[in-house]
């Protein structure tokens, strides 16, 4: 057998992926399982997206193309940025990758490594935590609850701060929380940036569009510390092409280089089709997103309506994204058929067993109080699963 490095070894799988693979098992085996693990949209992909990468394949855009994207899609994001956020980013301060999880990596692996420290907020989206310790530098987790709607506040955060400390990594709206920052939040952080210059901040912003506040709000739009800002952005959610692959970064011309080259010797630009299919998602007006969004406002009312009938369930309420985290931590402990659940993983495989329902446990957020429920899917189905999770609750004793 041969022996793996220390790196992969000490890496965990994407706890998200992990229940995605296990329900496909579980499916393919003939078991009538309902995925909410996954965190992704269950609509098509737009059929002008579809149309513009099909004549991309005709017109022999089947090269390979300059290492940070086409210049005209970098063009078409620096129009989105300013159209939708009011921020200025050029061309050249616009890197392309091969999702937001490229682009997450790319930024943590060309910022940080052995010695540094990198604050990230708890319940944090799973991949920060591994990227980072990928890069060897070290996790500093700072813990929100939910109590605090599962957000940090500037204080908080500043004081984790160090003289180690070279990056932050956050998202809004949370990924697994469903919580927006609001601009006067987001104004609270800045102000702890611009005393602590040299630490850069991800402004993970993917779920921008699936957001149920009025207006999504960007870190960057703060002048003073823009250049400490990285914002993360990408076509999967909003758009539904997370087969597509395709992520994106705004930030400072040294960062946007720095990216480039790192990319440059990884994976190269991302599809040469995607690329041109991702000029028309970000060409289009938001506006047609409006009921895709409004389907998901009516699947959030949905599930937080049926686990405000489930005595011991906490939930707040996710203004953004298509998750909800409760806490479910009043269950610890209790058992049905000689079947105890000790914590939060336990619970998911309890729910896997006996409701056929699948979830992704808090533990790998970073809360083990908590358990994340995607409501990507329809009505229908998340009804059903809605009951199934609320008859194995009542269940336990
Ligand atoms: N950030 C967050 C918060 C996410 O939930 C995801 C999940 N897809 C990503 C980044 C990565 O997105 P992708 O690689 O599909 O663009
Ligand atoms: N980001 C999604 C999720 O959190 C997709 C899976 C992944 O990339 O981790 O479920």
């Amino acid at each position: 057998m041969i022996k793996l490095s220390d790196r992969i070894n000490a890496m965990e799988e994407s706890a998200t992926i992990a229940m995605s693979r296990k329900s496909r098992e579980l499916i393919a085996e003939g078991k009538d399982i309902i995925a909410l693990s996954l965190g992704e949209p269950d609509f098509n992909t737009p059929d002008f997206i579809k149309e513009a990468a099909s004549k991309a394949m005709e017109d022999n855009f089947t090269f390979y193309t300059p290492v940070p994207g086409f210049l005209d899609l970098r063009q078409a994001i620096a129009k989105k940025f300013k159209r939708d956020n009011d921020l200025d980013y050029s061309p050249d301060e616009i890197v392309v990758s091969t999702g937001a999880k490229q682009s997450i990596a790319n930024v943590v692996l060309s910022l940080v490594g052995a010695g540094d420290e990198v604050v990230i907020p708890a319940p944090y989206w799973v991949s920060y935590l591994e990227i980072v310790k990928m890069s060897e530098a070290k996790p500093i987790i700072v813990n929100a609850g939910i109590e605090s709607d599962f957000k940090v506040s500037g204080a908080t955060l500043e004081a984790a701060i160090t003289d180690k400390t070279k990056l932050i990594i956050f998202s809004t709206p949370c990924n697994p929380t469903g919580s927006v920052y609001s601009k006067e939040e987001l104004a609270d952080i800045a102000k702890v940036l611009e005393r602590h210059p040299n630490v850069v901040i991800i402004a993970d912003e993917i779920y921008e569009h699936i957001n149920f506040t009025s207006k999504h709000e960007s870190l960057a739009q703060f002048p003073e510390i823009k250049n400490q800002v990285v914002t993360v952005n990408g076509v999967s959610k909003a758009w539904a092409m997370t087969g597509w692959r395709l992520g994106y970064i705004g930030a400072s011309k040294q960062i946007a280089a720095a990216c480039t080259k790192m990319q440059g010797q990884f994976t190269s630009g991302t599809s040469s089709i995607t690329q041109k299919a991702a000029i028309a998602a970000l060409e289009a007006d938001p506006a047609v997103l409006k009921d895709m969004i409004k389907a998901f406002e009516g699947r959030r009312k949905l599930v937080l309506n049926a686990l405000g009938q489930i005595k011991g369930v906490n939930a707040n309420v996710p203004e953004g994204a298509f998750y909800v985290f409760p806490d479910v931590s009043y269950f610890y402990g209790k058992s049905y058929n000689g079947r105890t659940i000790k914590d939060c993983s336990d619970l998911a495989l309890y729910l896997l067993d006996e409701a056929l329902v699948a979830l992704v446990t808090g533990e790998a957020f970073g809360d083990p109080n908590c358990i994340r429920i995607s409501y990507a899917t329809s009505e229908e189905i998340l009804t059903k699963a809605m009951s199934r999770i609320r008859e194995a609750l009542e269940k336990l004793s």
